[in-house]
């Protein structure tokens, strides 16, 4: 097993435009990294720059403590499952499984039969070894990649975005299994999705990319709690994060519903800014029919229009427009163009809680 650091690697097409662009990060051996962000961020260059399928133009990848910039994939014993599989359709799974060690010269038949079968039974594909791929569901293709993968005990798997194909159930549980195997096995595990569920639920760290520009690593609820601009604050997280624009006098913001204040310290910072927004995640609003009215904040407490709700079965959701200065509102749409994100906008989401449509019901 290996660690992989990447330092200051840029992607540069013909065109001098950077796919990649100054990117470092550090994993550790064993650890499970998520690469994540919008299409065209860069995320699959990076990984194929991980497993040699392209050219770095500038940088350092460090495998195992190796560079390996020059070295063929063949070389750097990595794992890379595809989204579409890969697999030889006139093989049979225990074949498409075994096909990376036929490929390596001095491995016994006896071991590779040993191999794919340990492989088959940690992923539940004893019964199917002799069947051909078209002949499998999606699922279990998806497990038959992994299963090469595994039995070529490389240094470290590599994930391109290997769930999209399938249906939201399947996905589901393929998530868990791969999370499981990768516990088990403790083998360096790099991710790529745009799958807000993947991200925060895979990984033990996610790292966010931006137009080839890495915003933040961190754990899931480091980035949920603490991202560092409004770019991640706007990613991570469905629905999104609520900016509310602000008007600022003194250590007072005066909100759209509510107003808020902030330290001295907040206030300093703010006060030279041309538009400050208040981040306001949906569920930190609280229906305040289910409040102990004891508990209710006078201040922060507001009555608003609902424009639409939204029913998830296990959460609901009220849209609240508001208004705002044209200026703002141009300053938003501006902002939400820049950074491509659905978050910018003059309506926020809040939570409602489930209390709240129970009382409904049987008041009803
Ligand atoms: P997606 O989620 O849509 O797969 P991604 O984040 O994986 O996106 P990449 O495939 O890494 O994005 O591509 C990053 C950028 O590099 C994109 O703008 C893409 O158009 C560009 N790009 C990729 N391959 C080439 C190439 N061979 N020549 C020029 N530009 C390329």
């Amino acid at each position: 097993m290996a660690a992989i650091e990447m330092r200051n690697i840029v992607k540069e097409y013909g065109d001098g435009f950077k796919a990649v662009n100054d990117v470092s990060i550090d994993i550790a051996d064993g650890e499970f990294m998520i690469l994540v962000g919008p299409s065209g961020c860069g995320k699959s260059t990076l990984l194929r720059m991980i497993v040699g399928l392209e050219d770095i133009t500038d940088g350092d990848m460090i495998i195992g403590g190796n560079r390996v910039n020059e070295k063929a994939p063949r070389d750097r014993n990595l794992s890379m499952v595809f989204q579409n599989y890969a697999l030889y359709p006139h093989l049979s799974v225990f074949e498409n499984i075994a096909f990376p060690l036929r490929l390596k010269r001095g491995v016994k038949e006896e071991e590779i039969k040993q191999r794919v079968e340990e492989a088959a039974a940690t992923l539940e594909l004893t019964e199917h070894l002799q069947r051909k791929p078209a002949n499998l569901s999606g699922g279990q293709r998806q497990r038959v990649a992994m299963g090469r993968a595994i039995v070529r005990q490389a240094d470290a798997f590599l994930f391109d975005e290997p769930l999209s194909n399938l249906d939201a159930k399947l996905r589901g549980q393929m998530r868990t299994e791969i999370s499981r195997m990768q516990r088990r096995l403790g083998t360096t595990t790099v991710y790529v999705t745009h799958d807000q569920t993947e991200a925060m639920t895979l990984g033990d760290r996610v790292a966010v990319l931006r137009k080839g520009v890495l915003q933040q690593v961190a754990s899931p609820r480091e980035l949920y709690e603490q991202p560092v601009n409004l770019f991640v604050a706007g990613f991570i997280g469905s629905p999104p994060m609520n900016f509310l624009p602000a008007v600022v006098e003194k250590t007072r913001l005066r909100l759209p519903f509510f107003d808020l204040d902030v330290s001295a310290e907040v206030a300093e910072r703010i006060a030279q800014c041309d538009l400050v927004l208040a981040g306001v995640r949906p569920e930190y609003f609280e229906d305040a029919r289910v409040v102990d009215a004891s508990k209710r904040d006078a201040g922060t407490t507001f009555r608003a229009r609902v424009d639409v709700t939204e029913w998830l079965g296990d959460s609901q959701y009220a849209y609240l427009p508001f208004e705002a200065p044209p200026e703002v509102v141009t300053q938003l749409a501006e902002l939400a163009k820049e950074l491509d994100t659905e978050a910018l906008r003059t309506q926020a989401v809040v939570s409602i809680d489930s209390m709240s449509r129970m009382r409904e019901n049987a008041d009803a």
